[in-house]
């Protein structure tokens, strides 16, 4: 996401050593560790089976999902009222929006005292990062593509099935990187770490259960400046490491440009799309694989990369419904305008046709992997890198997700869009629905003008546009970070 700082999934580890540290909070994690095992193995079998065998499984899935989800939830309860007692088709169950979920928080959990005004004090205290919520649950923030700010729980199971997908569903580099975290190789995560976010909640959740992960393990916040994420991780000199695509194409020119020496044996690529060149580039740079994914908050491992040039979508416990402008379903081999998500791992919180608004394309020929997992590619889910000129006369890139992630932590502004129409000049459009507008742009182009000058550029010119964001016309979606110069005005970095 920002598209996508939250929505990227992460490489995490169950080494089945849970617990090991015996402090008390861990039981509920270490208790996941037959869940893990047990799906683990479902998921390798399934690997071997056929297309249709897949999609049954899906099917009875979904059927013990949406009884749940009638029986459990007041929101899909009402929301399906009208509707066939059992077994009712995916196509006949009604879209929902994030929106409308957030809105109805406390009918759409499947248990009647999870309250979001408590969740919300939880996520507030950075402090909880990863800490299990009533003794048992995951709980992570996202505001996604749309700008709604959502707040997703996850159940034992859900976790127990994401944490197994990464270490069944991979590709031979991937399980060599695993396998390598796993053995105490140095692994470092550079991405937005201040908040209750799915990728740091997931990499605390992964210390809490394997505590002794931490001296060789290290979170870096992308909201520093490049250079000083060069320079942590310089410090640190990481054999793995993580991050979004915009972050390690950033890094990628440090090192060419010999003011980083890393000696990387793997790279993960989470939370925006990755482009063909992009990871040609970061694996040039940094002389090693580059691992790609496709995750969102609403379910964390969407799609794995299998190491053959393709991202294949974990069928049996996600249905993604590609779907045009008017919602209708998208053939194979097109562009879709959006997605509808449905995740059958997670009973907590039933997600069942969810308007996730990425574009994707079913690819309608099989992978040379030979999977029964269908191969999507996931199109442009991603935002422009600007690029100010610093007070020292040096060029800093800032990444669209820490732009974003700025925004929304230090003005609690969610719905926005920035574009950059020349050098250190940036225009700001408000969606009306965030307030009073003269108050809220006052205080978000404060907070711009605030974050530039840490990354060094003090003179940095934001105006406001009492236009709300517009769409790219080209292909309908929403960037909330925009770079209307040329890339090549930006010079190089
Ligand atoms: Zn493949």
């Amino acid at each position: 996401m920002t598209r996508d700082k939250e929505s990227r999934s992460m490489p995490y580890t169950n080494s089945g050593q849970a617990g090991t540290g015996g402090v008390g909070h861990l039981t509920a994690l270490a208790s996941e560790a037959w869940g893990f095992l047990n799906h683990s193995t479902d998921l390798w079998l399934a690997g071997l089976a056929t297309p249709d065998l897949v999609r049954s499984r899906a099917t009875h899935r979904l059927n013990s999902l949406v009884a749940h989800a009638r029986r459990n939830s007041k929101f899909y309860r009402d929301l399906y009222r009208g509707l066939p007692p059992a077994h009712v088709t995916l196509e006949h169950l009604p879209v929902v929006t994030k929106s409308t979920l957030m809105a109805n928080f406390d009918d759409w959990v499947a248990r009647p005292d999870l309250k979001l005004d408590a969740v919300l004090q939880f996520t507030q205290d950075p402090t909880r990062i990863g800490r299990p919520y009533l003794g048992q649950y995951a709980v992570w923030t996202s505001s996604g593509t749309t700008g709604t700010p959502g707040v997703f729980i996850q159940d034992p199971q859900a976790l127990a099935v994401y944490e197994a997908l990464f270490a069944v569903r991979n590709g031979t580099d991937a399980r060599s990187m695993l396998r390598s975290i796993s053995g105490g190789s140095r692994f470092a995560y550079a991405a937005a770490v201040e908040g209750h976010f799915s990728g740091i909640t997931m990499w605390r959740r992964m210390l809490l259960m394997n505590p002794w992960m931490a001296h060789h393990t290290r979170a870096i916040s992308v909201l520093q400046p490049v250079v000083s994420v060069s320079d942590q991780l310089a410090d640190f000199d990481p054999q793995i490491l993580t991050s979004y695509a915009s972050e390690l194409v950033a890094l990628a020119e440090q090192q060419r440009e010999g003011r980083l020496a890393l000696k990387l044996n793997g790279i993960w690529s989470g939370g925006e799309t990755l482009s063909r060149r992009d990871r040609a580039d970061i694996a040039g740079a940094f002389g090693c694989p580059v691992i790609d994914d496709y995750g969102a908050s609403e379910f964390l491992n969407i799609a794995f990369d299998c190491g053959c040039g393709s991202l294949h979508l974990n069928r049996d416990w996600v249905i993604l419904e590609p779907v045009d402008r008017e919602g209708r379903p998208v053939p194979d081999g097109i562009a879709s305008a959006s997605v509808l998500l449905t995740n059958l791992a997670n009973f907590i919180q039933p997600i069942i046709r969810y308007d996730l608004g990425d574009s994707i394309t079913m690819l309608p020929e099989p992978c040379s992997c030979g999977s029964p997992l269908p191969a999507i590619r996931v199109e442009g889910r991603r935002d422009d890198t600007i690029c100010l000129e610093r007070t020292d006369g040096q060029l800093e890139r800032v990444i669209p997700l820490a732009l974003c992630t700025a925004i929304e932590e230090r003005a609690g502004v969610f719905r926005f869009q920035v574009l950059e129409e020349a050098a250190n000049q940036l225009v700001l459009r408000i969606d009306p629905s965030e307030g009073n507008p003269n108050e809220v742009a006052a205080r978000t182009e404060q907070c711009i003008r605030g974050y530039c000058a840490e990354l060094g550029a003090q003179n940095v010119f934001v105006r406001t546009d009492p236009a709300p964001p517009q769409v790219d016309p080209v292909n309908g979606k929403l960037r909330r970070v925009w770079a209307l110069r040329e890339p090549a005005a930006a010079g190089p970095v």
